[in-house]
C-alpha cells in the first residue's frame, strides 16, 4: 500500500510518499520525499495513528462578538474529532472571555483542552 501526503511539519510542505511493504515478521514502512526526519515521523504517524488538532468557535452571551475562536492544547486522534466537536458544540460562554481561558478540561479524556484563544469582551 502506498499512501501520499504533504509534510505539515514546516512551511517547505515535502511531499511524501510511504509504502507499506510487508515482511516475513512484520512490516516495515519506507518514507521517501522528506527533506528531514521529521517528515518521516509524521508520515508514521499519518499511517498508524493519525492526529488532527481542531479550531472552531463557541457561542458567547452578551458579549461584543457573537462567538469567541476556540482550538484544542493538543491533537487528538482524527477519528474522535466528530466526538469532540459534539462536546464543543454543547458550550455556551458568557463574556467576558479571556483569550487561554479553558472551555472544556481534558475533553473526553483525551488529554487535550479546548481554550479560547481570542478575547471577546461584553457587549
Ligand atoms: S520533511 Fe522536514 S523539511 Fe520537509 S516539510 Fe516536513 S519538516 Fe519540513
Amino acid at each position: 500500500m502506498v499512501r501520499e501526503f504533504t509534510c505539515i511539519m514546516c512551511p517547505l510542505g515535502c511531499d511524501l510518499r510511504a509504502e507499506i511493504i510487508p515482511g516475513a515478521n512484520e512490516e516495515e514502512i519506507l518514507v521517501t520525499g522528506n527533506t528531514c526526519k521529521k517528515g518521516k515521523e509524521y508520515a508514521m504517524q499519518e499511517l498508524t495513528d493519525p492526529q488532527r488538532n481542531i479550531a472552531t468557535s463557541v457561542l458567547v452571551e452578551g458579549g461584543e462578538l457573537p462567538l469567541a475562536s476556540v482550538r484544542l492544547t493538543h491533537a487528538i486522534p482524527k477519528n474522535r474529532i466528530f466526538d469532540v466537536m459534539g462536546e464543543i458544540r454543547k458550550q455556551k460562554l458568557t463574556a467576558p472571555v479571556k483569550a487561554g481561558q479553558v472551555v472544556i478540561e481534558n475533553v473526553l479524556g483525551l488529554k487535550s483542552n479546548v481554550i479560547v484563544t481570542k478575547s471577546v469582551g461584553r457587549g
